[in-house]
């Protein structure tokens, strides 16, 4: 129970990405700070450590108060399975489970190129889960079928782009 308070420092406060499959950790930590209003947030990286429900896991110690819709969005698109806390005065507050989302919108690109969402500008993406299990996906648009490791993340445009080159 107390595995997470003895292996990384308490914080004061902040949010801790917990239960990522060990090797993800840095691929969490990508995403987070690909994200241009997270790129300042200070992060601790834990790796490797012993989990009873994964054999091993990583974690990421943020010192921000919360996480934006489209990070968690994006989250829960490549590590859906994470468990998110909110701690404030070195106490869990808020505790929640990354779900398969019902919804991905404007985040993926669809895998059929003949689909209205890779030639018109303005439509925005939208897929729908079918099955959370398999973790299967119709776009809105051309009822095209994806599994979800399928549907390629959009990167913010522009934003992490320029920060890159
Ligand atoms: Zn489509």
């Amino acid at each position: 129970m107390s595995e997470t308070t003895l292996l990384i420092p308490k914080i004061e406060s902040g949010i801790v990405i917990d239960h990522i499959p060990a090797g993800k950790g840095l691929e969490v930590l990508e995403i987070v700070h690909s994200y241009p209003e997270m790129r300042q947030v200070v992060a601790t990286v834990g790796l490797n450590y012993a989990s009873q429900k994964l054999g091993r896991k990583d974690m990421l110690k943020l010192q921000t108060h919360s996480l934006p819709g489209r990070v968690m969005e994006h989250m829960a698109m490549v590590c859906a399975g994470v468990s998110i806390k909110r701690i404030e005065n070195y106490k869990v507050v808020e505790r929640l489970v990354v779900a398969v989302p019902d919804n991905i919108r404007g985040l993926a690109r669809c895998r059929n190129p003949n689909c209205i969402t890779n030639h018109e500008r303005d439509v925005q993406s939208r897929f729908r889960c079918i099955d959370p299990t398999s973790k299967r996906f119709a776009c809105a648009f051309c009822e095209g079928i994806f599994g979800l490791h399928e549907l390629s993340v959009i990167v913010p445009v522009g934003e992490h782009l320029s920060a890159r080159e």
